[in-house]
Protein backbone atom coordinates (compact mmCIF):
# COMPACT_ATOMS: atom_id res chain seq x y z
CA UNK A 1 0.00 0.00 0.00
CA UNK A 2 2.48 2.21 0.59
CA UNK A 3 2.51 5.66 2.36
CA UNK A 4 0.12 8.76 0.63
CA UNK A 5 0.90 11.66 2.13
CA UNK A 6 -1.15 14.68 0.20
CA UNK A 7 1.76 17.18 -0.35
CA UNK A 8 1.22 20.72 -1.22
CA UNK A 9 4.62 23.06 -1.06
CA UNK A 10 3.97 26.68 -1.17
CA UNK A 11 6.94 27.11 1.14
CA UNK A 12 9.34 25.44 -1.30
CA UNK A 13 7.95 27.74 -4.15
CA UNK A 14 9.10 30.73 -2.57
CA UNK A 15 12.17 31.83 -3.42
CA UNK A 16 15.64 30.36 -3.04
CA UNK A 17 17.38 33.07 -0.51
CA UNK A 18 14.38 31.39 2.26
CA UNK A 19 15.38 27.42 2.36
CA UNK A 20 18.21 25.20 1.72
CA UNK A 21 17.47 21.27 0.24
CA UNK A 22 17.98 18.66 2.63
CA UNK A 23 19.07 15.03 1.10
CA UNK A 24 17.86 12.19 3.05
CA UNK A 25 20.10 11.29 5.33
CA UNK A 26 20.43 7.06 5.81
CA UNK A 27 20.10 5.79 9.12
CA UNK A 28 20.71 2.30 10.68
CA UNK A 29 17.62 1.55 12.72
CA UNK A 30 14.77 3.83 12.98
CA UNK A 31 11.75 2.08 14.43
CA UNK A 32 8.64 4.36 15.19
CA UNK A 33 7.99 4.52 19.23
CA UNK A 34 4.43 6.95 18.91
CA UNK A 35 2.24 8.43 15.85
CA UNK A 36 -0.60 10.52 16.73
CA UNK A 37 -3.39 8.69 14.94
CA UNK A 38 -6.25 10.98 15.72
CA UNK A 39 -3.95 13.76 14.25
CA UNK A 40 -2.96 11.61 11.29
CA UNK A 41 -6.02 11.03 10.20
CA UNK A 42 -7.12 14.96 10.38
CA UNK A 43 -4.30 15.37 8.35
CA UNK A 44 -5.83 13.06 5.73
CA UNK A 45 -2.49 10.64 6.54
CA UNK A 46 -3.67 7.18 7.29
CA UNK A 47 -1.83 6.45 10.69
CA UNK A 48 -1.13 2.79 10.52
CA UNK A 49 0.78 3.26 7.09
CA UNK A 50 3.28 5.65 9.37
CA UNK A 51 3.52 2.48 11.52
CA UNK A 52 6.11 0.94 9.30
CA UNK A 53 9.16 0.60 8.22
CA UNK A 54 8.63 3.36 5.39
CA UNK A 55 7.44 5.25 7.74
CA UNK A 56 10.29 5.36 9.83
CA UNK A 57 12.35 6.08 7.21
CA UNK A 58 10.27 8.89 6.25
CA UNK A 59 9.45 10.41 9.68
CA UNK A 60 13.30 10.40 10.53
CA UNK A 61 14.29 11.89 7.80
CA UNK A 62 16.11 9.04 6.34
CA UNK A 63 13.72 8.30 3.41
CA UNK A 64 12.18 10.60 0.90
CA UNK A 65 8.26 10.64 1.00
CA UNK A 66 6.53 10.86 -2.08
CA UNK A 67 6.13 14.28 -2.98
CA UNK A 68 8.03 15.72 -0.13
CA UNK A 69 10.50 18.21 -0.65
CA UNK A 70 12.73 18.30 2.46
CA UNK A 71 14.09 22.06 3.15
CA UNK A 72 15.78 24.08 6.15
CA UNK A 73 14.02 27.47 6.50
CA UNK A 74 16.65 30.69 6.95
CA UNK A 75 15.84 32.99 9.65
CA UNK A 76 17.08 35.16 12.71
CA UNK A 77 16.22 36.46 15.89
CA UNK A 78 16.43 38.05 19.14
CA UNK A 79 17.89 35.62 21.49
CA UNK A 80 17.96 37.31 25.05
CA UNK A 81 17.60 40.67 23.23
CA UNK A 82 20.63 40.29 21.49
CA UNK A 83 20.67 39.89 17.44
CA UNK A 84 21.41 37.15 15.64
CA UNK A 85 21.56 37.75 11.74
CA UNK A 86 21.61 34.05 10.73
CA UNK A 87 19.69 31.12 12.67
CA UNK A 88 17.89 29.05 10.53
CA UNK A 89 16.01 25.22 10.93
CA UNK A 90 19.75 24.23 12.48
CA UNK A 91 18.29 20.83 13.91
CA UNK A 92 15.08 20.64 12.01
CA UNK A 93 13.54 20.10 8.22
CA UNK A 94 9.83 20.99 6.50
CA UNK A 95 9.15 17.65 5.15
CA UNK A 96 6.29 20.12 3.45
CA UNK A 97 2.71 20.84 3.39
CA UNK A 98 -0.98 19.34 3.15
CA UNK A 99 -4.29 20.92 3.09
CA UNK A 100 -6.34 19.05 6.11
CA UNK A 101 -9.18 17.84 6.55
CA UNK A 102 -10.89 20.99 7.56
CA UNK A 103 -8.83 22.82 4.65
CA UNK A 104 -6.51 24.17 6.29
CA UNK A 105 -2.44 24.19 5.41
CA UNK A 106 -0.51 22.81 7.61
CA UNK A 107 3.62 21.66 7.60
CA UNK A 108 4.63 18.96 8.10
CA UNK A 109 8.13 19.59 10.14
CA UNK A 110 11.15 16.89 11.49
CA UNK A 111 13.02 17.97 14.52
CA UNK A 112 16.44 16.38 15.06
CA UNK A 113 17.09 14.81 11.47
CA UNK A 114 20.33 16.22 11.23
CA UNK A 115 22.37 18.84 10.36
CA UNK A 116 21.82 21.74 7.59
CA UNK A 117 23.27 24.48 6.36
CA UNK A 118 22.14 26.66 9.32
CA UNK A 119 23.50 24.18 12.36
CA UNK A 120 26.46 26.26 12.93
CA UNK A 121 28.09 24.69 16.22
CA UNK A 122 25.00 22.14 16.53
CA UNK A 123 24.99 18.30 15.66
CA UNK A 124 21.74 18.42 14.09
CA UNK A 125 19.82 16.22 16.44
CA UNK A 126 17.59 15.83 19.31
CA UNK A 127 17.96 13.18 22.12
CA UNK A 128 15.11 11.32 23.20
CA UNK A 129 14.15 13.33 26.20
CA UNK A 130 13.79 16.33 24.91
CA UNK A 131 11.25 14.90 22.15
CA UNK A 132 8.79 12.98 24.41
CA UNK A 133 8.64 16.55 26.21
CA UNK A 134 7.83 18.48 23.52
CA UNK A 135 5.32 15.72 22.74
CA UNK A 136 3.70 15.59 26.22
CA UNK A 137 3.62 19.25 26.53
CA UNK A 138 2.25 20.19 22.90
CA UNK A 139 -0.31 17.61 23.11
CA UNK A 140 -1.49 18.78 26.77
CA UNK A 141 -1.62 22.29 25.25
CA UNK A 142 -3.78 21.15 22.79
CA UNK A 143 -6.13 19.64 24.95
CA UNK A 144 -6.21 22.68 27.16
CA UNK A 145 -7.26 24.93 24.32
CA UNK A 146 -4.68 26.69 23.38
CA UNK A 147 -3.02 27.12 19.63
CA UNK A 148 -0.32 25.04 19.19
CA UNK A 149 2.09 23.55 16.87
CA UNK A 150 1.19 20.11 17.54
CA UNK A 151 3.24 16.32 17.43
CA UNK A 152 2.27 14.05 15.18
CA UNK A 153 5.22 11.17 15.84
CA UNK A 154 8.26 10.22 17.69
CA UNK A 155 10.78 7.77 15.75
CA UNK A 156 13.72 6.74 17.76
CA UNK A 157 16.95 7.18 15.20
CA UNK A 158 19.07 3.88 17.12
CA UNK A 159 21.94 6.00 17.15
CA UNK A 160 23.28 7.80 20.07
CA UNK A 161 23.31 11.81 20.80
CA UNK A 162 25.87 13.65 23.28
CA UNK A 163 24.83 15.89 25.86
CA UNK A 164 27.32 15.78 28.43
CA UNK A 165 26.68 11.68 28.56
CA UNK A 166 25.04 9.53 25.88
CA UNK A 167 21.23 9.77 24.95
CA UNK A 168 19.09 7.84 22.56
CA UNK A 169 18.41 9.90 19.40
CA UNK A 170 14.83 10.85 18.54
CA UNK A 171 12.85 12.79 15.83
CA UNK A 172 9.92 14.41 16.25
CA UNK A 173 7.40 15.19 13.49
CA UNK A 174 5.84 18.66 14.36
CA UNK A 175 2.49 19.85 12.77
CA UNK A 176 2.16 23.69 12.98
CA UNK A 177 -0.30 26.53 10.73
CA UNK A 178 3.42 27.42 9.36
CA UNK A 179 6.89 27.89 10.76
CA UNK A 180 7.09 31.59 9.70
CA UNK A 181 8.67 33.35 12.56
CA UNK A 182 8.83 36.95 13.44
CA UNK A 183 12.67 36.48 13.01
CA UNK A 184 11.83 35.12 9.69
CA UNK A 185 10.95 38.60 8.90
CA UNK A 186 14.01 39.91 10.93
CA UNK A 187 16.31 37.91 8.29
CA UNK A 188 15.06 39.71 5.31
CA UNK A 189 14.58 42.99 6.84
CA UNK A 190 18.27 43.41 8.24
CA UNK A 191 19.62 42.19 4.98
CA UNK A 192 17.43 45.20 2.87
CA UNK A 193 16.09 42.24 0.59
CA UNK A 194 12.51 44.30 0.13
CA UNK A 195 11.40 42.30 -2.48
CA UNK A 196 11.79 39.12 -0.46
CA UNK A 197 10.08 40.78 2.76
CA UNK A 198 7.26 41.52 0.46
CA UNK A 199 7.31 37.76 -0.99
CA UNK A 200 7.30 36.91 2.51
CA UNK A 201 4.52 39.00 4.21
CA UNK A 202 2.54 37.64 1.46
CA UNK A 203 3.23 34.43 1.95
CA UNK A 204 2.26 34.38 5.54
CA UNK A 205 -0.80 36.62 4.57
CA UNK A 206 -2.12 34.09 2.55
CA UNK A 207 -1.56 31.53 4.92
CA UNK A 208 -2.98 33.14 8.36
CA UNK A 209 -4.98 36.40 6.75
CA UNK A 210 -6.83 34.90 3.82
CA UNK A 211 -9.29 37.83 3.75
CA UNK A 212 -6.60 40.52 3.73
CA UNK A 213 -5.02 39.25 0.28
CA UNK A 214 -6.23 41.61 -1.88
CA UNK A 215 -7.15 44.34 0.48
CA UNK A 216 -5.07 47.71 0.06
CA UNK A 217 -3.96 48.15 3.83
CA UNK A 218 -3.20 44.09 3.83
CA UNK A 219 0.09 44.35 5.57
CA UNK A 220 -0.90 47.22 8.18
CA UNK A 221 -4.04 44.03 8.96
CA UNK A 222 -1.76 41.55 8.97
CA UNK A 223 0.45 43.16 11.78
CA UNK A 224 -2.78 43.80 13.38
CA UNK A 225 -3.86 40.48 13.21
CA UNK A 226 -0.40 38.80 14.66
CA UNK A 227 -1.25 41.29 17.42
CA UNK A 228 -4.78 40.04 18.34
CA UNK A 229 -3.30 36.82 17.74
CA UNK A 230 -0.16 36.94 20.12
CA UNK A 231 -1.97 39.24 22.90
CA UNK A 232 -4.72 35.87 23.11
CA UNK A 233 -1.87 33.46 23.21
CA UNK A 234 0.05 34.87 25.75
CA UNK A 235 -3.28 35.47 27.85
CA UNK A 236 -4.13 31.70 28.04
CA UNK A 237 -0.63 31.00 28.73
CA UNK A 238 -0.79 33.12 31.97
CA UNK A 239 -4.65 31.40 32.97
CA UNK A 240 -2.78 28.40 32.58
CA UNK A 241 0.79 28.77 34.57
CA UNK A 242 2.64 28.11 31.49
CA UNK A 243 5.92 29.63 31.18
CA UNK A 244 7.67 29.54 27.37
CA UNK A 245 10.88 29.77 28.81
CA UNK A 246 12.60 31.17 25.33
CA UNK A 247 10.34 33.43 23.84
CA UNK A 248 13.18 35.08 21.54
CA UNK A 249 11.98 36.46 18.41
CA UNK A 250 12.58 33.04 16.14
CA UNK A 251 10.41 31.75 18.98
CA UNK A 252 7.60 33.68 17.97
CA UNK A 253 5.36 32.32 15.19
CA UNK A 254 3.41 34.72 13.46
CA UNK A 255 0.54 32.32 13.12
CA UNK A 256 -0.42 32.52 16.73
CA UNK A 257 0.46 29.27 17.82
CA UNK A 258 2.21 28.15 20.62
CA UNK A 259 5.81 26.94 19.06
CA UNK A 260 9.53 25.48 20.43
CA UNK A 261 8.98 23.73 23.07
CA UNK A 262 12.34 23.77 24.37
CA UNK A 263 12.51 24.82 28.97
CA UNK A 264 8.93 26.01 29.01
CA UNK A 265 7.06 24.06 32.32
CA UNK A 266 4.07 24.85 34.03
CA UNK A 267 4.21 26.71 37.50
CA UNK A 268 3.60 24.70 40.23
CA UNK A 269 3.56 27.60 43.13
CA UNK A 270 2.54 30.99 42.27
CA UNK A 271 4.84 33.54 41.69
CA UNK A 272 5.13 35.79 38.69
CA UNK A 273 9.23 35.81 39.17
CA UNK A 274 9.08 31.84 38.07
CA UNK A 275 11.77 30.88 35.73
CA UNK A 276 12.65 27.48 34.94
CA UNK A 277 15.23 27.93 32.12
CA UNK A 278 18.77 27.15 33.34
CA UNK A 279 19.44 29.66 30.53
CA UNK A 280 17.63 32.44 31.92
CA UNK A 281 19.67 33.88 34.44
CA UNK A 282 18.06 37.39 34.43
CA UNK A 283 14.81 35.86 34.54
CA UNK A 284 14.26 38.13 30.81
CA UNK A 285 11.11 34.96 30.14
CA UNK A 286 9.97 35.10 33.53
CA UNK A 287 6.49 33.73 34.15
CA UNK A 288 5.51 37.71 34.79
CA UNK A 289 7.30 39.19 31.92
CA UNK A 290 5.90 37.44 29.06
CA UNK A 291 3.26 39.78 28.89
CA UNK A 292 5.58 42.40 28.16
CA UNK A 293 7.75 40.64 26.31
CA UNK A 294 5.35 39.55 23.72
CA UNK A 295 4.86 43.05 22.81
CA UNK A 296 8.69 43.64 22.72
CA UNK A 297 8.89 41.00 20.14
CA UNK A 298 5.74 42.25 18.34
CA UNK A 299 7.27 45.83 18.21
CA UNK A 300 10.89 43.93 16.52
CA UNK A 301 8.67 42.35 13.35
CA UNK A 302 6.64 45.92 13.30
CA UNK A 303 10.11 47.71 12.98
CA UNK A 304 10.47 44.91 9.86
CA UNK A 305 7.16 46.09 7.89
CA UNK A 306 7.54 49.59 8.53
CA UNK A 307 8.66 50.12 4.51
CA UNK A 308 5.85 48.26 3.54
CA UNK A 309 2.97 49.72 6.11
CA UNK A 310 3.29 53.35 4.05
CA UNK A 311 6.02 55.01 2.21
CA UNK A 312 5.02 58.38 4.67
CA UNK A 313 6.91 57.22 7.72
CA UNK A 314 4.89 58.99 10.18
CA UNK A 315 2.25 57.19 8.87
CA UNK A 316 3.88 53.51 8.95
CA UNK A 317 4.86 54.66 12.56
CA UNK A 318 1.17 55.29 13.16
CA UNK A 319 0.01 52.10 12.20
CA UNK A 320 2.86 50.02 14.10
CA UNK A 321 2.23 51.94 17.11
CA UNK A 322 -1.72 51.06 16.83
CA UNK A 323 -0.97 47.48 16.37
CA UNK A 324 1.09 47.60 19.65
CA UNK A 325 -1.81 48.55 21.47
CA UNK A 326 -4.26 46.23 19.80
CA UNK A 327 -1.65 43.61 21.67
CA UNK A 328 -2.18 44.99 24.98
CA UNK A 329 -6.39 45.20 24.94
CA UNK A 330 -6.44 41.44 22.79
CA UNK A 331 -4.14 40.71 26.41
CA UNK A 332 -6.33 42.22 28.21
CA UNK A 333 -9.53 41.15 27.12
CA UNK A 334 -8.90 37.44 26.81
CA UNK A 335 -6.61 37.95 30.46
CA UNK A 336 -9.64 39.59 32.56
CA UNK A 337 -12.00 37.69 31.00
CA UNK A 338 -10.57 34.29 31.22
CA UNK A 339 -9.55 35.09 35.32
CA UNK A 340 -13.36 36.01 36.47
CA UNK A 341 -14.18 32.91 34.31
CA UNK A 342 -11.33 30.84 36.65
CA UNK A 343 -13.24 31.97 39.54
CA UNK A 344 -16.75 30.98 38.11
CA UNK A 345 -18.15 34.65 37.62
CA UNK A 346 -17.94 34.79 33.58
CA UNK A 347 -20.02 37.49 34.03
CA UNK A 348 -18.26 39.43 36.48
CA UNK A 349 -17.02 43.19 36.85
CA UNK A 350 -14.27 45.39 37.92
CA UNK A 351 -15.17 43.82 41.71
CA UNK A 352 -14.06 40.49 40.64
CA UNK A 353 -11.51 40.90 38.64
CA UNK A 354 -9.97 42.42 41.65
CA UNK A 355 -11.34 39.29 43.69
CA UNK A 356 -9.49 37.31 41.44
CA UNK A 357 -6.54 39.10 41.56
CA UNK A 358 -6.59 39.22 45.41
CA UNK A 359 -6.57 35.58 45.16
CA UNK A 360 -3.30 35.24 43.51
CA UNK A 361 -1.99 37.68 46.03
CA UNK A 362 -2.41 35.33 48.51
CA UNK A 363 -1.83 32.62 46.56
CA UNK A 364 1.81 34.25 46.11
CA UNK A 365 2.45 35.19 49.48
CA UNK A 366 0.94 31.64 50.89
CA UNK A 367 2.82 29.74 48.61
CA UNK A 368 -0.23 27.97 47.04
CA UNK A 369 -0.37 25.46 44.13
CA UNK A 370 -1.63 27.58 40.57
CA UNK A 371 -3.50 24.61 39.18
CA UNK A 372 -4.83 22.85 42.32
CA UNK A 373 -6.09 26.02 44.09
CA UNK A 374 -8.02 27.09 41.13
CA UNK A 375 -9.21 23.48 40.31
CA UNK A 376 -10.55 23.46 44.47
CA UNK A 377 -12.65 26.20 43.71
CA UNK A 378 -15.38 23.82 41.96
CA UNK A 379 -15.95 21.49 44.89
CA UNK A 380 -15.62 24.43 47.38
CA UNK A 381 -18.48 25.68 45.24
CA UNK A 382 -20.71 22.89 45.77
CA UNK A 383 -19.99 23.35 49.52
CA UNK A 384 -17.31 21.07 50.76
CA UNK A 385 -15.33 23.03 53.23
CA UNK A 386 -11.85 22.01 53.07
CA UNK A 387 -11.25 21.86 49.70
CA UNK A 388 -8.77 24.69 50.02
CA UNK A 389 -6.39 22.89 52.91
CA UNK A 390 -4.43 20.86 50.39
CA UNK A 391 -3.02 23.16 47.74
CA UNK A 392 -0.76 24.78 49.71
CA UNK A 393 -1.34 27.91 50.97
CA UNK A 394 0.91 28.46 54.32
CA UNK A 395 -1.60 30.05 56.28
CA UNK A 396 -4.95 28.69 56.09
CA UNK A 397 -7.17 31.57 57.57
CA UNK A 398 -5.66 33.52 54.58
CA UNK A 399 -7.68 32.12 52.01
CA UNK A 400 -10.88 31.40 54.33
CA UNK A 401 -11.18 35.30 54.21
CA UNK A 402 -11.06 35.65 50.28
CA UNK A 403 -13.52 32.28 50.26
CA UNK A 404 -15.97 34.10 52.15
CA UNK A 405 -15.88 37.74 50.18
CA UNK A 406 -16.40 35.09 47.25
CA UNK A 407 -18.98 33.47 48.01
CA UNK A 408 -20.63 37.08 49.00
CA UNK A 409 -20.36 37.54 45.29
CA UNK A 410 -21.77 34.31 44.27
CA UNK A 411 -24.59 34.48 46.64
CA UNK A 412 -25.34 38.20 45.33
CA UNK A 413 -25.85 36.58 42.00
CA UNK A 414 -28.15 33.90 43.32
CA UNK A 415 -26.16 31.54 40.80
CA UNK A 416 -26.51 27.00 40.80
CA UNK A 417 -23.59 26.05 42.68
CA UNK A 418 -23.57 22.52 40.64
CA UNK A 419 -23.66 25.24 37.55
CA UNK A 420 -20.81 27.37 38.91
CA UNK A 421 -18.86 24.16 40.16
CA UNK A 422 -19.24 22.82 36.42
CA UNK A 423 -17.82 26.43 34.56
CA UNK A 424 -14.82 26.86 36.81
CA UNK A 425 -14.46 22.72 36.26
CA UNK A 426 -14.30 23.84 32.66
CA UNK A 427 -11.61 26.31 32.67
CA UNK A 428 -9.52 25.51 35.40
CA UNK A 429 -7.58 22.00 34.57
CA UNK A 430 -7.23 19.21 36.72
CA UNK A 431 -3.94 17.63 35.18
CA UNK A 432 -1.14 19.70 33.59
CA UNK A 433 2.12 18.52 32.62
CA UNK A 434 3.42 18.41 36.24
CA UNK A 435 7.41 19.16 36.12
CA UNK A 436 8.09 15.77 38.69
CA UNK A 437 5.73 13.83 36.59
CA UNK A 438 7.09 14.59 33.20
CA UNK A 439 10.61 13.75 34.17
CA UNK A 440 9.31 10.53 35.39
CA UNK A 441 7.69 9.38 32.18
CA UNK A 442 11.12 10.73 30.67
CA UNK A 443 12.81 8.28 32.67
CA UNK A 444 11.07 5.62 32.43
CA UNK A 445 11.16 5.72 28.50
CA UNK A 446 15.11 6.69 28.11
CA UNK A 447 16.41 5.06 30.94
CA UNK A 448 14.73 1.82 30.73
CA UNK A 449 12.56 1.64 27.09
CA UNK A 450 9.54 1.43 29.44
CA UNK A 451 7.19 4.40 27.28
CA UNK A 452 4.16 2.70 29.13
CA UNK A 453 3.55 5.72 31.60
CA UNK A 454 4.18 7.93 29.31
CA UNK A 455 1.14 6.69 27.29
CA UNK A 456 -0.55 6.59 30.14
CA UNK A 457 0.44 10.31 31.28
CA UNK A 458 -0.54 11.14 27.70
CA UNK A 459 -4.25 9.74 28.03
CA UNK A 460 -4.71 11.45 30.83
CA UNK A 461 -3.37 14.73 29.60
CA UNK A 462 -5.84 14.13 26.49
CA UNK A 463 -8.51 15.07 29.24
CA UNK A 464 -7.28 17.78 31.10
CA UNK A 465 -10.77 19.21 32.61
CA UNK A 466 -12.19 15.45 33.52
CA UNK A 467 -12.20 14.33 36.84
CA UNK A 468 -10.20 11.25 36.89
CA UNK A 469 -10.06 9.86 40.17
CA UNK A 470 -8.13 6.44 39.24
CA UNK A 471 -5.51 9.32 37.85
CA UNK A 472 -4.75 10.78 40.83
CA UNK A 473 -1.38 10.71 41.13
CA UNK A 474 -0.80 12.56 38.00
CA UNK A 475 -2.23 15.40 39.93
CA UNK A 476 -0.28 15.53 42.42
CA UNK A 477 2.68 18.04 42.46
CA UNK A 478 5.01 16.02 44.04
CA UNK A 479 8.21 17.25 46.47
CA UNK A 480 8.32 21.31 45.11
CA UNK A 481 12.00 21.00 44.19
CA UNK A 482 13.46 24.22 42.34
CA UNK A 483 13.17 22.58 39.05
CA UNK A 484 15.25 23.45 36.33
CA UNK A 485 14.75 23.21 32.33
CA UNK A 486 17.77 23.33 29.56
CA UNK A 487 17.11 24.57 25.62
CA UNK A 488 18.51 23.03 22.66
CA UNK A 489 18.90 19.48 24.48
P1 LIG B 1 16.07 27.34 20.10
O1 LIG B 1 16.72 27.87 21.32
O2 LIG B 1 15.54 25.96 20.27
O3 LIG B 1 15.04 28.26 19.60
O4 LIG B 1 17.19 27.20 18.98
C1 LIG B 1 17.92 28.32 18.54
C2 LIG B 1 18.67 27.99 17.28
O5 LIG B 1 19.63 26.97 17.52
C3 LIG B 1 17.83 27.51 16.13
O6 LIG B 1 18.36 28.06 14.95
C4 LIG B 1 18.00 26.02 16.17
O7 LIG B 1 17.79 25.42 14.91
C5 LIG B 1 19.45 25.89 16.61
N1 LIG B 1 19.72 24.62 17.30
C6 LIG B 1 19.28 24.23 18.51
N2 LIG B 1 19.76 23.01 18.82
C7 LIG B 1 20.54 22.61 17.79
C8 LIG B 1 21.33 21.45 17.50
N3 LIG B 1 21.43 20.43 18.35
N4 LIG B 1 21.98 21.41 16.31
C9 LIG B 1 21.91 22.43 15.44
N5 LIG B 1 21.20 23.55 15.66
C10 LIG B 1 20.52 23.65 16.82
MG1 LIG C 1 13.67 27.83 18.15
MG1 LIG D 1 14.17 24.75 20.62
Amino acid sequence: MGIAIPFDNSYARLPKGFHASIAPKPLARPEIVKVNYALATELGIDPASLETEEGAAILSGAGAAPGSEPIALVYAGHQFGQFVPRLGDGRALLLGEVVDRNGRRRDLQLKGSGITPYSRQGDGLAALGPVLREYLVSEAMHALGVPTTRSLAIVTTGETVYRKTEFPGAVLTRVAASHIRVGTFQYFAARGEDENLRALADHAIARHQPDAVDAPDRYRRFLEGVARRQGALIARWMLLGFVHGVMNTDNMAVSGETIDYGPCAFLDRYDPATVFSSIDRGGRYAYGNQPAIGQWNLARLAECLLPLLSSVEAEAMEQATGALSLYADAFNETYRQGLIEKIGLPDGDEADTALAEDLLDRMKIGGADFTATFRALAPLAEGTTGAMSEVGFADPSSVREWEEAWRNRLAARNLDPKQVAGSIRRVNPAFIPRNQRVEEVIAAAVENGDFAPFEAFLSVLMRPFDDQPAAARWADPGPVAPYRTFCGT
